[in-house]
C-alpha cells in the first residue's frame, strides 16, 4: 500500500497551473510526422499512461493493433500503465480482461478508480462504514482494505416517495461516507439515501470520476456514465463531491509515491479530452489523442479557437486515428 493522502493539500502544484495557462500554439497528425520525427519524440519519453476504453479497445473488442503497440512500447524500454476511470472491476479482474484481449498487464500496472477510491479512504484512517452507490467492483476494494459498505445492487422504489420516506427510510448512523461510481441500478432511492447521508456535513462525498458518458460502441446508444450518477446525487445533496479519477491529479500523486515519474517525459494517451487530455495538461505531460473513442478532431479545433482559456487545455499535443496506427512509425 502506498501513502496517498500526504501530497493531496499540495497536488500537482509542480506544474499544474502553469500548465493549464499554458496555450497549445500546434497540434499534429503523428502520422504526419516522418519516422524521425517519430523517433526523437519517443526518445524524449519513459513513461506511457494510456487510458483503455476508446483507446486499447471499445466494450471488449480490441482496436486493431493497440497490443502491437503497447508490446513495442515496452521493448522500447518504456513503463507503461492503464490509467483508468473504470470503477467497475477490481484490479485483478482489470488484468484478467487485458489478458483476454491481448494486452499484458501486471496489477501493480493498473490504476482503476475503484481501487484508489479504497486507497484513499484506507490512507486517512477512516473506520466507519460507506455508503455505496456503484458497483461490487469498489465494494470488493474497499473489503480488501478491511472497510465496510452496502447498498450495492438493486434499489428500486417499491410502492412510492411518500411509503418511502414516512416508512422505508431509516439512515445508519455509523455511514461516514457516500462513494459514487458506475451504477446501472441507480435509482430515486439510492439518490434520496446518498443526498441524505451528506446532508451530515461530516460525511465524506467521493466520486470515482466525473464521465458523462461511454464511447458509443453499438447502435449509436448513447451510455451515461458515472458523471451523470454523480450530477443526480451532488444536484440534490447540494455538495461538490472529492474526485479520484481522471483529470483529477490525486491519480498522479498516487503514481508518483510508487514510481519515479517525470512529467516532461511522461506521455499521455487517451480519447477523451474534459478527462484524458486536461490530466495531461495539468500534469505537464505530453499529450496524444487517439480519434477511435469519445472526442473527434472537430472538438479539438473548435477548442483550440476558443477564447476560454480553460477549453485549450483540452486541446492535446498530438493526435491520431487510433492507437495501432503508430506501428509502422515505430518499427
Ligand atoms: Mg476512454
Amino acid at each position: 500500500m502506498f501513502t496517498l493522502i500526504s501530497s493531496l493539500s499540495k497536488s500537482f502544484s509542480y506544474c499544474g497551473e502553469n500548465a493549464l495557462r499554458s496555450i497549445r500554439m500546434s497540434i499534429k497528425n503523428l502520422a504526419s510526422l516522418s519516422r524521425d520525427e517519430v523517433k526523437n519524440l519517443f526518445s524524449s519519453i519513459d513513461t506511457i499512461l494510456t487510458d483503455c476504453d476508446g483507446v486499447l479497445w471499445l466494450h471488449m473488442k480490441i482496436l486493431p493493433g493497440a497490443p502491437d503497440v503497447l508490446n513495442k512500447f515496452r521493448e522500447m524500454g518504456k513503463r507503461v500503465f492503464y490509467i483508468t476511470n473504470n470503477n467497475v472491476i477490481t484490479r485483478e479482474e482489470f488484468c484478467v480482461k487485458c489478458d483476454k484481449l491481448g494486452f499484458t498487464s501486471t496489477k501493480d500496472d493498473v490504476l482503476t478508480t475503484s481501487y484508489l477510491t479504497a486507497c484513499y479512504l484506507h490512507d486517512i484512517g477512516f473506520k466507519k462504514k460507506v455508503y455505496v452507490v456503484g458497483t461490487s467492483g469498489i465494494s470488493r476494494e474497499l473489503s480488501r482494505l478491511g472497510i465496510r459498505s452496502f447498498g450495492v445492487g438493486p434499489d428500486p422504489l417499491i410502492s412510492d416517495v411518500a411509503t418511502l420516506v414516512m416508512k422505508d427510510f431509516k439512515l445508519d448512523p455509523d455511514v461516514g461516507a457516500v462513494i459514487v461510481g458506475f451504477d446501472e441500478y441507480i435509482s430515486y432511492p439510492k439518490i434520496l439515501k446518498a443526498a441524505s447521508y451528506l446532508n451530515h456535513p461530516d460525511c465524506l462525498f467521493i466520486a470515482t470520476n466525473t464521465d458523462e458518458r461511454g464511447p458509443s460502441f453499438i447502435n449509436d446508444c448513447v451510455i451515461p456514465g458515472t458523471g451523470s450518477m454523480v450530477a443526480a446525487i451532488e444536484t440534490c445533496a447540494g455538495r461538490k463531491p472529492f474526485l479520484i479519477g481522471k483529470p483529477s491529479t490525486y491519480i498522479i500523486d498516487a503514481i508518483r509515491k510508487r514510481y519515479n515519474v517525470d512529467p516532461e517525459r511522461t506521455l499521455m494517451i487517451g480519447d477523451r479530452c474534459n478527462t484524458d487530455i486536461l490530466l495531461g495538461t495539468r500534469c505537464g505531460f505530453k499529450t496524444l489523442l487517439v480519434l477511435s473513442g469519445v472526442n473527434t478532431l472537430d472538438d479539438v479545433m473548435n477548442w483550440k479557437q476558443s477564447d476560454n482559456e480553460e477549453d485549450r487545455g483540452l486541446v492535446p499535443d498530438y493526435y491520431i486515428g487510433k492507437l495501432g496506427d503508430l506501428l509502422p512509425l515505430l518499427t
